[in-house]
């Protein structure tokens, strides 16, 4: 076993695991969530070697063994040195993966091709020992300006392309934290692509800079680990940090207005846009984006997507942030099948499904803050909801166990916060918030408490009213539970 380097064991990495509620958890970086089907097989058979069943994609893109019992032997890693799927240096390894959407350099209406920067960028970390100290929080994400934006999901820094009469650049955004009102702030810089991997070495240097100072003088009340870059920002201010990275660039930075729209053909971003079928910039051929209920792969799962991939796409797979993957490169005579082969294999193609905007944090099996089994909760959810109600549009569903939110930083659909009921015997049961509103993090809380058991009823009824009374088809959930008041929408959805 190789040595772990014990100060950053509460996150996880490949080379050292973390011991969490259900067992070992071993976390394998996807630089932008693409791999090949030879690298998928392999890690299918790690995970039958070391007994776990089956993979975790998660909400970065990343691949998870869970339930590890014995110690993952150091001539593994090199194997997987070998192939790509493990850093060079692995002190550099518990380092978040680069982010980027899951269809860069297939999306028709993307402005840029990211994965020659986000290869780079992963290649520049994989090398550099010195950037150990960061926090293995510490995550960049970037956007190629495409339908499947990832631009909401958490990360510290964001490179966003946009467009100037045909020439395009990237926007540099910063993490404030989730208590700013503008989470991700626009810096005001523009970049030419070439420039960004200059600009990304000269943040995290800076960031180095702060992370030598004492935890202590930048985060009161945390004595135990590195300070994200937020809580940089917030003690040294965003001028500042932007100075000294730019004191550290061998060009000037270019300014603009925060505020300036660039890109006003930019299509919006589409929802569930990685789910389902959908046409490529390459003529003639789409990519099916699967639903993978919770982002739990079974093993023979993993061996037949890989099949799937290797028979009607091109060999690869891409692993997606909101835990689901997708196959490129199919062409339109062989959709049909494909969709049947997915279908299965008990997963599912089509956005609508109950699983396709299904979201739960781990829960009380794998996590002592969990009030409950939400994982355990939504399957159950989903499966009874799928056996009543047929959707037109999808409808996001979000389970946590503790105001925490792992699974998903953004607002819900519907929002389900985990809390034990110790007047009634600690039944398991959950906060119910709905769409937007300042109530909470959540959204607009609708009942304080209700029993799992009294759950699916509730949410089918929810889901009836609204197909019944939306104003239209192509009204959302969202934009129909917005439309009125917690008193009327629980006067519609009240049982009796
Ligand atoms: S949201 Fe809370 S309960 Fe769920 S995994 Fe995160 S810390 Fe644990």
């Amino acid at each position: 076993m190789l040595p772990l380097p014990c100060n950053f064991a509460k996150c996880p990495g490949l080379f050292y695991g973390t011991s969490v509620g259900d067992g070992v958890l071993y976390r394998i970086r996807i630089p932008g969530g693409i791999l090949t089907t030879k690298q998928f097989c392999v890690i299918a058979e790690l995970a039958d070697e070391f007994g776990t069943s089956g993979v975790h994609i998660t909400n970065r893109a990343n691949l998870q063994l869970r339930t590890v019992l014995t110690e993952i032997p150091s001539e593994i890693f090199l194997k997987l040195k070998e192939i790509g799927l493990a850093s060079a240096i692995p002190e550099v390894d518990h380092l978040r993966n680069i982010m980027g959407s899951p269809t860069a350099g297939i999306d028709p209406y993307e402005l840029i091709d990211t994965r020659s920067l986000i290869s780079e960028l992963d290649n520049y970390i994989g090398t550099h020992r010195e950037l150990a100290p960061l926090s293995p929080k510490f995550s960049i994400a970037v956007d190629g300006g495409g339908a499947v934006s990832i631009c909401d999901r958490s990360n510290d820094i964001i490179f966003n392309a946009v467009s100037i009469d045909t020439k395009i650049y990237f926007r540099l955004k910063l993490n404030m934290g989730e208590s700013h009102f503008e989470r991700f702030l626009d810096v005001g810089v523009l970049l030419e692509p070439e420039e960004c991997l200059e600009v990304a070495i000269a943040l995290m240097e800076v960031c180095l800079q702060y992370v030598g100072i004492k935890i202590e003088k930048i985060v009161s009340n945390r004595k135990s680990r590195k300070p994200r870059l937020f809580e940089v920002l917030d003690r040294v201010s965003v001028e500042k940090f932007v100075q000294e990275v730019e004191c550290r660039l061998s060009f000037p930075l270019r300014r603009i207005s925060p505020l300036q729209n660039l890109s006003p053909d930019r299509i919006n971003p589409l929802l569930y846009q990685h789910i389902d079928v959908h046409p490529q910039r390459q003529q003639g051929l789409s990519y099916v984006g699967i639903a993978v209920p919770l982002g739990k792969l079974e093993t023979w799962q993993m061996r037949s997507l890989a099949d799937i991939a290797q028979k009607y796409g091109s060999d690869t797979l891409r692993l997606t942030p909101w835990q689901n993957l997708l196959i490129s490169d199919i062409p339109q005579q062989y959709i049909h099948e494909v969709k049947s082969q997915i279908e299965s294999i008990r997963l599912h193609w089509d956005a609508t499904n109950i699983y396709s905007a299904l979201v739960a944090c781990v829960g009380n099996t794998g996590c002592a803050s969990s009030a409950t089994d939400t994982k355990g909760h939504a399957l159950s959810l989903a499966k009874y909801l799928n056996e009543r109600i047929a959707l037109e549009q999808a409808v996001n569903i979000h389970f946590t166990g503790c105001q925490k939110s792992c699974a998903q930083h953004t607002k819900s659909d519907i929002a389900l916060l985990g809390s034990i009921e110790e007047n009634k015997r600690n039944i398991e049961g959950y906060r119910v918030f709905l769409g937007d509103g300042d109530d909470s993090k959540f959204g607009r809380e609708l009942y304080n408490w209700i029993s799992f058991t009294e759950l699916p009823p509730l949410i089918e009824r929810m889901l009836q009213v609204y197909i019944a009374k939306r104003t239209a088809p192509d009204e959302s959930f969202r934009a129909f539970v917005n439309r009125y008041t917690i008193a009327d929408l629980q006067a519609l959805t009240s049982d009796q």
